[in-house]
């Protein structure tokens, strides 16, 4: 069974096509700066499999346009991986915000497309261009299902005690201000592939989930069920992040209002794209981060501990959270990459049963693997997450879920 996963941005589409017998890729590719003069197509075939790789750099106009040419690329005889766009069973979506809505994945029909619609308001930059993948993929392959994954979903069980702000409940029930948390396919997929790696059923494990990446999350993860999570109303709320501040003292934006004259939209730029890492050193990718701090930038070097000090901070939250914790997953591009981050903030929880091994963490892998000691109560994992496999995963759920 081949299913397309698509992931569809304001100017890009992203997309996977796998064969879920044997759970592998197919190919992977990028349309992006679509409707600028210059778009670039590339599509990258599975080494070893059929089709070549291949860049496009001619002008797409728009997402229908993106789709078609993709779809045209994975049916090429020299270029493409199947013979027919009939041999793709399915189409996953992912999509960003289901608020309250979805507690799960779903086959998408008018009432769903109404449902993401209704949750523009809490997520304006995302879901619009996730219904435009959608439409399209409808109108390309009309007789496939399709099926949204939400970013959201996976937190949908954080108790009330978790996911309430304090403020005016009516905030709550009329404009549904609570936290959703995001990169939930993320935490969803690593906690299920972590209790596999420990020879465990997810619900039989309690994990804290570190996904580091250019947006950085966490999530407290009890017996398969996400029951807190460091992302808010927004993806600002939480961890230190490339560019954006996390956590700060809510009165911050009012004194930035008043005192510096600055505009709600200038708060928003600042907190969004000017802070986090970036703001502190004037660096976001953090192997620049890193190799400037080890040179003796002390901007750098400082950028690094308030990072792991905010992350430090949420292990011990969630780990009374919790109660008791199997393990901590560190995912993405920092959490998979960097034993130097990995190990400032594992540095010093040995009394919570937490040991890191200096010299497996040290070692570079692209496995799942286990870097804490033999004899650390509370194992730390590193699972390299894979969002689109748990989106071909959860289409083909719903699939089989059906017949
Ligand atoms: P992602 O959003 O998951 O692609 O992660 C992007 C982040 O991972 C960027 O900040 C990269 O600098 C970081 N990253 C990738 N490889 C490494 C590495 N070897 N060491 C440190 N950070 C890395």
């Amino acid at each position: 069974m081949n299913i397309l996963v698509i992931n569809t941005g304001s100017s890009s589409i992203k997309y996977q096509l796998f064969n879920m017998d044997s759970e592998t890729a197919l190919v992977t590719g990028l349309a992006e700066k679509l409707g600028e003069e210059s778009s670039i197509l590339t599509h990258t075939p599975a080494e070893g499999g059929k089709g070549k790789f291949k860049v496009e750099k001619d002008r797409i106009a728009d997402h229908a346009q993106g789709l078609s040419r993709i779809v045209e690329l994975l049916i090429d005889r020299e270029y493409g991986v199947i013979q027919d766009k009939s041999e793709i069973a399915a189409v996953g979506h992912r999509v960003v915000h289901g608020g309250e809505d979805f507690q799960s994945s779903t086959i998408i029909d008018e009432a769903v497309i109404r449902a993401v619609k209704d949750n523009i308001p809490l997520a304006p930059l995302h879901n619009p261009p996730n219904l435009k993948g959608i439409e399209v993929a409808r109108k390309i392959f009309p007789d496939a299902p399709q099926v949204a994954v939400f970013d959201t979903a996976f937190h949908q069980t954080l108790p009330p005690k978790a996911y309430l702000y304090a403020v005016p409940h009516g905030l709550y029930w009329k404009n549904r201000i609570r936290r959703y948390g995001f990169h939930g396919t993320s935490h969803a997929y690593v906690s299920h592939e972590a209790a596999e790696f420990m020879g465990k059923k997810p619900e039989d494990v309690n994990l804290i989930t570190i996904h580091l990446g250019n947006g950085a999350s966490m999530a407290a993860v009890r017996e398969g069920r996400s029951v807190d999570t460091s992302m808010g109303l927004t993806p600002l709320e939480g961890l230190v992040m490339g560019t954006r501040s996390g956590d700060i003292d809510p009165a911050l934006p009012f004194f930035l209002a008043k005192n510096l004259n600055m505009s709600l939209d200038d708060i928003d730029r600042l907190l969004n794209k000017e802070s986090g890492v970036k703001g502190l050193c004037g660096m976001n990718d953090m192997r620049e981060v890193e190799d400037s701090a080890m040179a003796g930038d002390k901007k750098a070097g400082t950028a690094l501990d308030v990072y792991a000090y905010r992350i430090k901070k949420y292990i011990g939250a969630y780990y009374a959270a919790l109660g008791r914790v199997d393990a901590l997953v560190f995912t993405a591009g920092i959490g998979e990459n960097s034993p130097l981050i990995r190990g400032m903030c594992c540095e010093g929880l040995e009394e919570l049963g937490i040991e890191l091994d200096k010299g497996k963490n040290e070692e570079r892998s692209k496995a799942n693997r286990d870097i804490s000691t033999a004899d650390s109560r509370v194992k730390i994992l590193v699972i390299p997450t894979n969002e689109e496999k748990r989106i071909a995963r959860e289409t083909k759920r719903i699939l089989m879920s059906r017949t």
